[in-house]
């Protein structure tokens, strides 16, 4: 039987019984570029480490385990990851991607993949026919669910169908809700992306990203492009990154709980006229979010009445820190217009309903009445004005 996550995050079967690196627990870093060959036509297994690096493959290994992948690659961030899945396709290839993205990956798709000649249609996934757009030309269909920001859910099942009915592969940005609540490559996927900066790390301290696959010849073609290309992470940064993912689980689970009571607080506030969050009943992802994944994650959406007060959340928080980023043990908040999303268009934006008076939090671990009490202090600002 295939033992659960938990144990996963920390330990890799495979090792257990063998003592390696003198039995020391922690995995040692492998802080060296090169490697000595014992004889000509003879290798340690590792020759240099733009090619692999045992620290790197101890971490791509537990995140093979955990996303139920046959292979993982580890990159420099996820933005690396995203950059190399890109090298898969070639000039005049149609990728179907959902409209609310990640901006970072908008940004790299229309300012740096169009000039290969790459082509994009963007749709809301969890609402518009996908069969519908595609061509001749189309190579991939690319997700995010829930969505960033507006907390979307798609039908990972369904898409995956549509998938594989027309050769396309099938791209999961898994980041939102992390290996520990849910594994598209389990329900059809092809590729899942990460940015292990975020939940998989946890501590917003090391850039990192992911891509596991299940598929064979797209684990041929990334192996070939990471020796070629170089974005593998870095020795010490793996290092950090499996410190982090021991502890996914207890971190997710903590983060959710907060993130539950704190969208019922939000939404009784008179300053606050709608809660995204998929773990509320009333979202209309909830029932395919419980149907595909184990939990609803620590990611929320709020709108404020105007814009005026969305910027005086801003300027108040204490506890709660003004920064980008999301996952990590610390709770952030985030004004999407002008950080994480200042490149989408504004029609686009608005389209998505990404307004100005649009804040998403990162829900932490801290002690949740500490969360309420500081989300409690700025609201009470907002009345005295
Ligand atoms: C942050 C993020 C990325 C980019 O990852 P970096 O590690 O910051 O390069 C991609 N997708 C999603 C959903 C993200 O939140």
């Amino acid at each position: 039987m295939d033992r659960g996550i938990n144990t996963r995050c920390i330990h890799l079967e495979e090792d257990e019984g063998k003592c390696l690196n003198y039995g020391a627990l922690s995995f040692p870093i492998f802080q060296t570029a090169t490697y000595e060959h014992p004889e000509v036509g003879r290798s340690s297994g590792f020759d240099y480490t733009r090619l692999q690096n045992p620290t790197r493959e101890q971490l791509e290994k537990i995140i093979a385990s955990i996303e139920g992948g046959i292979d993982a690659f580890a990159l420099s961030s996820g933005m690396a990851a995203i950059t190399l899945l890109m090298e898969l396709f070639k000039p005049g290839d149609h990728i179907i991607v959902e409209a609310d993205l990640y901006g970072g990956t908008t940004r790299l798709f229309d300012n740096v993949s169009k000039k290969n000649n790459y082509e994009f249609s963007y749709i809301n996934c969890s609402e518009d026919d996908i069969e519908k757009e595609i061509k001749d030309n189309t190579k991939a269909i690319f997700i995010e669910t829930p969505t960033n920001p507006m907390m979307n859910v798609s039908d990972i099942g369904k898409i995956a169908k549509i998938a594989k009915a027309h050769n396309l592969i099938f791209i999961v940005d898994n980041t939102f809700l992390s290996p520990y609540f849910q594994n598209p490559l389990e329900l059809g996927a092809d590729v899942v992306i990460h940015s292990g900066t975020k939940f998989i790390g946890g501590h917003n301290d090391t850039l990192a990203g992911f891509i596991v696959t299940n598929n064979e010849s797209i684990k041929e073609q990334l192996r070939f492009l990471i020796k070629t290309t170089g974005s593998g992470l870095a020795p010490i940064d793996c290092w950090l990154i499996l410190r982090g993912v021991k502890t996914l689980g207890v971190r997710m689970e903590k983060s959710q709980d907060n993130a539950i009571k704190i969208a019922n607080w939000l939404k009784n506030q008179k300053h606050v006229t709608k809660v995204f969050y998929p773990g509320l009943p009333e979202h209309p992802g909830y029932e395919l979010i419980k149907k595909q994944a184990r939990g609803f994650g620590s990611m929320l959406t709020f709108y404020v009445d105007n814009k005026e007060n969305a910027l005086a959340v801003l300027a108040n928080v204490r506890l709660i820190k003004y920064a980008e980023s999301l996952g990590g043990t610390e709770t952030l908040i985030t004004y999407p217009v002008t950080q994480t999303h200042a490149d989408v268009p504004e029609e686009v934006r608005l389209k998505n309903g990404i307004t100005n008076e649009t804040l998403r939090l990162s829900v932490g671990i801290e002690d949740i009445d500490d969360l309420i009490n500081e989300l409690d202090r700025v609201f009470s600002l907002l009345d005295e004005k």
